[in-house]
């Protein structure tokens, strides 16, 4: 992704001066480059990993029914963002096009709509809390904390991943439940199953707990994904000759 702010001496239509010709003749308005310079910012700080930079409704093939209904319900949500109040719990096994569809709404949030979000592994976001604990104040670094709490759109991938100790789950239970309470959308995915499939098979009320997993009952609307490993298809092709 081009980070580059494109510097105003640059732009074609105001020659660096801000302000661009309005319909009205003898009239002006802020230039339409300050615009894309202000979301080339926010696509920056929302910290969406390389990786999902290509990620889009368009660029997502549902080849599966659920995926059809699960692309629907973004675009849904899309369309009627920000009346919305509550955010989405993507379920379903490796690949199958979670974290794209998450990556999808936070881009279009941000370009389409101007709102700023992030996005957090869970994982890297309990790492970097962790980070910078101090064992005698027993406090995190806020300025880690406060942008995932003030967010407007959050999305956490890979929820439930960690080991799920007292500390891990506190955590959690913080962050959720400061967005809630403030009224802030959320997208969570996860790859543990709401009900084992097989006996002994993990579920994400055993990752997260019970309490939190009512939480997000009340927070989110539940997207079941389902379908082939996308990854595993893509090297399958690849290495046919
Ligand atoms: P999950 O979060 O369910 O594990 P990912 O979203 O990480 O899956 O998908 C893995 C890779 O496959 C990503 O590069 C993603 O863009 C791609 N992918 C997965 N499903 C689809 C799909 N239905 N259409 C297009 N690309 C997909």
């Amino acid at each position: 992704m081009n980070t580059q702010i494109p510097a105003p001496a640059v732009c074609p239509i105001c020659n660096g001066s801000g302000w661009e010709p309005a319909e009205q003749s003898g009239k002006v308005r802020r230039c339409r480059c300050l615009e894309s310079a202000r979301v080339e910012r926010l696509l920056a700080d929302a910290r969406i990993p390389k990786r999902y930079e290509h990620c889009d409704l368009d660029s997502y093939v549902p080849n599966h029914e659920s995926q059809k209904k699960a692309k629907m319900y973004v675009q849904r949500f899309l369309d009627k963002y920000p009346q919305i109040d509550v955010g989405l719990l993507f379920l379903g096994t490796c690949g199958v096009g979670k974290t794209h569809l998450a990556v999808a709404l936070l881009k279009h949030v941000i370009i389409q709509k101007g709102d700023g979000g992030l996005f957090y592994d869970f994982r890297d976001l309990l790492r970097e809390i962790q980070g910078s604990w101090n064992s005698i104040s027993q406090t995190s670094e806020l300025n880690v904390l406060r942008p995932v709490l003030e967010a407007r759109i959050l999305v956490l991938d890979e929820l439930g991943a960690n080991k799920p100790t007292e500390w891990v789950r506190d955590t959690i239970a913080h962050i959720i439940n400061c967005r809630y309470n403030d009224k802030k959308l959320t997208i969570f995915t996860s790859n543990y199953p709401d009900t084992a499939g097989q006996p002994g098979e993990e579920t994400l009320t055993d990752r997260i707990g019970a309490r939190l997993r009512s939480r997000l009952y009340e927070m989110c609307k539940v997207i079941e994904v389902r379908g082939k490993d996308f990854r595993r298809e893509i090297k399958q092709a690849n290495y046919r000759f």
